[in-house]
Parts: structure tokens; C-alpha cells; sequence
């Protein structure tokens, strides 16, 4: 496993795509020819995409061989295990009840929507990690020990304390009736006992990252506007952290939206 956070980074970049998780998936069985891998993901981006898993040190290409490296056998061996152990773990989780719902201030962002808090009983601790995949859109933070879950306009936040914190709601009903049903997605899941099923790809269009950029074409990230940074966040040719903008409060929520939005692309 690779030690050096360039590396690692190098890792996690090419992981992050769709498209070369589907080769790496593709190479777990044997080597393959680039024909073959051409055939799956298309020949027009073939290249490109081999480059960066040969850049991370997961596969290799001998003439027109792609096979797996000893560390992308590693890589995957790691994740499989990995998910064992997310099975063993989900199956001592005990149902929860959410409680004292409160509806708080107008949003900061949007002053016509409103905010409102709540409490997980028993708090999901460590469980939370393993909740990620139950919602198409969520991001589970280790550092923060919280999951944000995106539905529509809608971003809940549950942290492993058992605070919730829901916001772009209409009213206090809209709340309860999101707070109903995640509890009701948690403990079916719960219920059966096993860890949920891979979260299905969710699409992201390049208009919806476009609108939750601040839409200021102030080019502090060295781009000409909003426009040109989405198609670059798009093709994940540019980090989210040069929009230097959404770092400010009245972006927080555009922010947060994009972090989940993110994780798809
Ligand atoms: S820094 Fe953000 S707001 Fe400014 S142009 Fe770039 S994407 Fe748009």
C-alpha cells in the first residue's frame, strides 16, 4: 500500500472514477487486452484512463496486455475484505427512533427555507460509516464523524453523537416526514441484519454542478467563469477547494451539496 501521501492521492484520484473502478473490477479475473477493456468503456477515453491507473501503480500494459499490478491485486483483495468486515459489524446494530424534532431559524443561504434539529436514539457511532450506502446521494466524513445525506434540495446531517441537523425544509412537517423516512431506510436495513446493498450510480449532470457554483465569474480559480470550472470539476480535471468562494458562510450550503455531488462524478 502505497505510504507517501502522493501516492496515495494518486490512488484515490483514479478510484474516484466509475470508469476505471469498472476496469480494475474487469481485471480482477485476469489480464485483458486493451481491445477487450476498449469494448466495455469505450475506445475514446481508453487511453487516458489506463494512463492514470498505470500513473497510480494498479495495472500494467505490456504492448496491448492491461493486467492487474501486485499492488492493485492488494488494492482490491483489501476492499473485499473490507466489506466482510462492514457485514460483520452492521448485523449487531440495534433499530433507532428519532426524537425531539425543533424547528429552527430561517437557512442562512435561503431565508424562505428553514432548518431543523433532532436527536438518533441509540446515537449510531460507529454504525454511521456503514449507513453511507443505504442513500443514493451521501458522504460520510471520518474526520467529522458525520454523514451528509442529500435529497433534492433537502441535506440532513447525522452525526455519530445522534444530533441531526436538517435543512432546506419548508415547514416543520417536511422535516418530520424526511426524519420518518430515514429512520424507516435505517431499520429495514437493520432488520435484515446484513450490510446494504452498493449504492446505485447516481448521475451527475454538469448543469447541477454549475448551479450550485456561486455563479460569480470572479476567475479567482484561474478559470474564465463558473461555467469552464464545472466542466473541469466535471472531467475531475479540478479540485472543488480552488472555488475559493464557497468556502465563505453564505456558500456553506452550496458547498456541502457539492462535496456530495462530487463524490458521483
Ligand atoms: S472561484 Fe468559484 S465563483 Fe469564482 S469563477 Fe471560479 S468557480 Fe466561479
Amino acid at each position: 500500500m502505497p505510504e507517501n501521501p502522493n501516492e496515495t492521492k494518486l490512488v484515490n484520484f483514479a478510484m474516484a472514477n466509475s470508469t476505471r473502478r469498472k476496469i480494475i473490477n474487469f481485471l480482477e479475473n485476469g489480464s485483458r487486452s486493451t481491445g477487450e477493456i476498449g469494448e466495455i468503456i469505450g475506445e475514446a477515453t481508453l487511453d487516458f484512463h489506463l494512463r492514470i491507473l498505470q500513473q497510480a501503480g494498479l495495472a500494467e500494459l505490456e504492448e496491448e496486455t492491461v493486467k492487474l499490478s501486485e499492488y492493485g491485486k492488494k488494492f482490491l483483495k483489501n476492499k473485499t475484505g473490507k466489506a466482510e468486515e462492514r457485514t460483520a459489524d452492521f448485523s449487531q446494530a440495534r433499530p433507532v427512533e428519532i426524537v425531539e424534532i425543533r424547528q429552527l431559524s430561517p437557512c442562512i443561504v435561503d431565508s424562505s427555507k428553514l432548518r431543523a434539529s433532532a436527536n438518533m436514539v441509540p446515537p449510531p457511532g460507529g454504525i454511521l460509516k456503514l449507513l453511507e450506502p443505504l442513500f443514493p446521494r451521501s458522504n460520510y466524513s471520518d474526520g467529522k464523524n458525520s454523514l451528509i445525506i442529500q435529497k433534492g434540495e433537502i441535506i440532513t446531517t447525522i452525526y455519530g453523537s445522534g444530533k441531526i441537523s436538517i435543512r432546506m425544509i419548508k415547514n416543520e412537517n417536511e422535516a418530520k416526514e424526511e426524519l420518518e423516512s430515514l429512520k424507516s431506510t435505517i431499520n429495514a436495513a437493520i432488520a435484515k441484519g446484513v450490510a446494504p446493498a452498493p449504492r446505485k450510480k447516481v448521475r451527475v449532470e454538469l448543469m447541477e454542478l454549475y448551479k450550485y457554483l456561486p455563479q460569480t465569474n470572479c476567475g479567482k480559480c484561474g478559470e474564465q467563469g463558473c461555467y469552464s470550472f464545472a466542466i473541469k470539476l466535471m472531467a475531475r480535471q479540478i479540485a472543488l477547494d480552488r472555488c475559493t468562494l464557497l468556502k465563505e458562510p453564505e456558500y456553506a450550503n452550496n458547498q456541502e451539496q457539492l462535496q456530495v455531488l462530487a463524490d458521483y462524478i
